[in-house]
C-alpha cells in the first residue's frame, strides 16, 4: 500500500459535540448569540477551533445595514485558532496546529491569484468571503475555503494576542504605503486614525518614510498614533489640514492614505499631495466620489490613485508575523479590552460607542 498521503477521507479530532456558539446576523441591528451546527471540512477544506478573534469596524457597518450580507450569516473575519478538521487534499498540516488566517481567503488558483491579485479572488472583492459570502469567525469553530492556501502556521514563541491583529488591520494598513511604493524618505500623511489608519502610520514608518503626520482629532488615538510613528498629529476640527500639511512639507506629501472612506477626508487627501503624489485608499466609500478638478490639476497633475483590500492567503500571514517575531512591530497596543464570546453583543456596542479609548476587542472564547 501507498503509505504517502493521498487523503480520501477527512481527520479529525473524536468529537464531542456537534453545536457550537456563533453570532449570527439577522438584520439591520439584529445580531444574536446562537447555538449552530459545528461545520464540517470538505474537499480542500479545514475547520479550525477559533481561540481568538475581533471585531472590525466593517463588522459594524455590517451589524447596521449598511453592508448587505444574507439573514442568517454568521459574521467576522479576524481568526486565530486551532485545526480541527482537515477536508481530503489538504496536506501538511496535523490536527492541533495553531493558524492564523487571514481576512481575505484566496483560492491561489484563479486568474486574479496568480497575478498576485488575492483580494479580487474569482472576482471584485471575491477574496473577502469570511462574514461575507461565508460563515465567519466570531464563533468557536470557522470552515476555511481553501485551507492549503491560507492556513498561517504561527511559530510557538509568538501568542495569539500578538497575530490576531495582522488577519486584516495590519494587513490592510501596511498595504497603503506598500502599493503607493513609497520610497524612502517620502513624506506622508494619514488621514484618520482608527484601527486601520493607525497600522497606516506603522507601515509608513516600517516602508521608511521620512516625515509621517497623522490627522485625527480623538485624543486617545492620536497618542496611539506618535506612538506607532506619526512625528506629529494634526487636529481637523482645529486647524485647516490641507494648508498645515503644505506648510509643513513645502507643497504637499508624497503620499496621503486616506483611511475612512469619505468624501470629504478622500478631497483632503488629493488636496494634500504634492504634483505627482500618490493618494492610496483604503476607506470604504458609500455613496458618490468625486474628485474637484482644481485638486486634481484638471487631470493633468500625474496624480496616481491606488486602492487595496487587505491583503491575505497564508505567505501574507507568514510575512506579518516575521514582523512580530523579530521585533518589528507591537500591535498590543491597539487590543485595548476584552471580552467573552457570551458577552459579543454587547462588545459591538462598547467598540461601536468608542467608549474608553477602544480601539480592538478581543473576543475569547468559552472554556
Ligand atoms: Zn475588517
Ligand atoms: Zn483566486
Amino acid at each position: 500500500m501507498a503509505s504517502h498521503q493521498t487523503e480520501t477521507s477527512a481527520r479529525t479530532r473524536p468529537q464531542q459535540r456537534s453545536t457550537m456558539k456563533a453570532l449570527v446576523f439577522h438584520a439591520a441591528n439584529e445580531i444574536r448569540l446562537e447555538e449552530v451546527p459545528i461545520p464540517r471540512a470538505g474537499y480542500g477544506e479545514a475547520v479550525i477551533r477559533v481561540t481568538l478573534t475581533t471585531i472590525c469596524g466593517t463588522d459594524l457597518h455590517i451589524l447596521k445595514g449598511e453592508y448587505p450580507v444574507r439573514h442568517g450569516l454568521i459574521i467576522g473575519h479576524e481568526p486565530v485558532g486551532v485545526v480541527h478538521e482537515l477536508g481530503p487534499g489538504v496536506t501538511g498540516y496535523s490536527i492541533g496546529d495553531r493558524v492564523l488566517v487571514g481576512a481575505i481567503t484566496p483560492c491561489g488558483q484563479c486568474h486574479f491569484c496568480l497575478n498576485g491579485h488575492w483580494s479580487q479572488c474569482q472576482g471584485a472583492i471575491g477574496g473577502w468571503r469570511f462574514g461575507n459570502t461565508i460563515n465567519g469567525a466570531q464563533a468557536e469553530y470557522l470552515l476555511v475555503p481553501y485551507a492549503q492556501a491560507n492556513l498561517a502556521r504561527i511559530p510557538d514563541e509568538l501568542r495569539d494576542e500578538q497575530v490576531i491583529l495582522l488577519a486584516d488591520i495590519a494587513s490592510t494598513g501596511f498595504s497603503a504605503a506598500e502599493n503607493a511604493n513609497l520610497q524612502l524618505g517620502d513624506s506622508v500623511a494619514v488621514f484618520a486614525q482608527g484601527p486601520i489608519g493607525l497600522c497606516a502610520t506603522l507601515g509608513a514608518k516600517l516602508r521608511g518614510a521620512g516625515f509621517i503626520i497623522a490627522v485625527e482629532s480623538d485624543r486617545a488615538r492620536s497618542e496611539v498614533a506618535r506612538k506607532l510613528g506619526a512625528d506629529l498629529v494634526l487636529d481637523p476640527n482645529k486647524v485647516d489640514v490641507v494648508s498645515e500639511i503644505k506648510k509643513l512639507t513645502g507643497g504637499g506629501v508624497d503620499v496621503a492614505i486616506e483611511a475612512l472612506g469619505l468624501q470629504q477626508t478622500f478631497e483632503n487627501a488629493l488636496r494634500a499631495l504634492k504634483p505627482a503624489g500618490t493618494l492610496s485608499s483604503l476607506g470604504v466609500y458609500s455613496g458618490k466620489l468625486s474628485a474637484p478638478v482644481d485638486a486634481f490639476a484638471a487631470g493633468l497633475g500625474d496624480y496616481k490613485i491606488v486602492t487595496t483590500l487587505c491583503p491575505g492567503g497564508k505567505d501574507r500571514m507568514r510575512r506579518l508575523m516575521e514582523l512580530v517575531a523579530h521585533h518589528r512591530i507591537d500591535l498590543s497596543p491597539l487590543l485595548t479590552h476584552n471580552f467573552a464570546l457570551d458577552n459579543i453583543v454587547e462588545a459591538y456596542r462598547f467598540f461601536g460607542s468608542r467608549e474608553d479609548g477602544v480601539i480592538k476587542v478581543a473576543i475569547r472564547m468559552p472554556g
